[in-house]
């Protein structure tokens, strides 16, 4: 059944390395149809906390060692990356993670792996994806690797887009790009969200960007989310403006 919750993580506790006790309880959720921010500074559990949700921590000997996730009405904690992707929840990383050596239309096309309704409908996304993104269509046969890092980040979330999800967890898109890209990066998050219904949940240490972008934030310090609220609350926030947004 559709709730107006997509996303709710309940009190995840993730330990690296058996020993490590990295996430401390962490909480959340994003509404459908929702952009949340998850912000914190460099080591504070964004990256563990979106890598817990979509089962990408064995990789790195993480685990979740208690608590529970649900998406779309799903229990999915133990769910397989690639059975969560099929279900509408898709993880772009961090660092973007572009084949350097395909061109970005052969980039897109590796997005619809998961999918099994037909060239036709795969074509018309991919379609639908230049239109929202006029440089990943100039830049179609170009090979990823040699593309500008803003059109890499681009070209992740487009990839993404193939599979058709109900929901993108964004890791740090504004990563090593230009105030004016990352800015570009955060329209197409805001366009994907008002035209196609997609929920995002974006990882960022640029607090300023991603209160401007998302609905509601959750500031994370050392595994744990020590504020919550919207982004018009946060943004006048006393201690937010001071540690986060740098205005004194
Ligand atoms: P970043 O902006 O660097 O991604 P973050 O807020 O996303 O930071 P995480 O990458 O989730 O933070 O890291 C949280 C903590 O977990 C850090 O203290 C980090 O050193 C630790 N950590 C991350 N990966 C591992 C691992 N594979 N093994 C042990 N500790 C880890």
């Amino acid at each position: 059944p559709a709730t107006d919750t997509i996303l709710s993580v309940n009190n995840i506790e993730v330990v690296y390395d058996h020993v490590i006790l990295v996430l401390k309880g962490v909480s959340l959720t994003v509404p459908r149809g929702g952009i949340v921010a998850i912000l914190g500074a460099n080591g504070a559990g964004k990256t563990t906390t979106l890598k817990a949700i979509s089962n990408l921590l064995h990789a790195e000997r993480g685990e979740v060692t208690k608590g529970s996730i649900l998406f779309d009405g799903e229990q999915v904690d133990h769910m397989s990356p690639s059975d969560l992707v099929r279900r509408g929840c898709i993880q772009v990383m961090e660092g973007r993670h572009c084949f350097g050596h395909l061109s970005i239309e052969e980039n897109l096309m590796t997005g619809a792996f998961t999918r099994r309704d037909g060239k036709a409908a795969i074509r018309q996304d991919l379609e639908m994806i230049y239109e929202l993104f006029p440089r990943l269509k100039q830049r179609r046969g170009s090979m990823a690797g040699y593309t500008s890092g803003g059109e890499q980040q681009m070209c992740a979330v487009g990839r993404a887009m193939m599979s058709r999800p109900k929901m993108i967890l964004l890791d740090e898109p504004s990563m090593g790009l230009a105030p004016q890209v990352v800015d570009e990066i955060f329209e197409i998050v805001q366009k994907l969200n008002a035209s196609q219904g997609v929920s995002f949940l974006v990882a960022e240490q640029n607090t300023a960007m991603a209160l401007r972008y998302a609905t509601f934030g959750y500031i994370m310090e050392t595994g744990r989310i020590v504020m919550d609220g919207e982004a018009s609350a946060l943004r006048e926030n006393e201690d937010v403006k001071e540690f986060y947004l740098g205005i004194a």
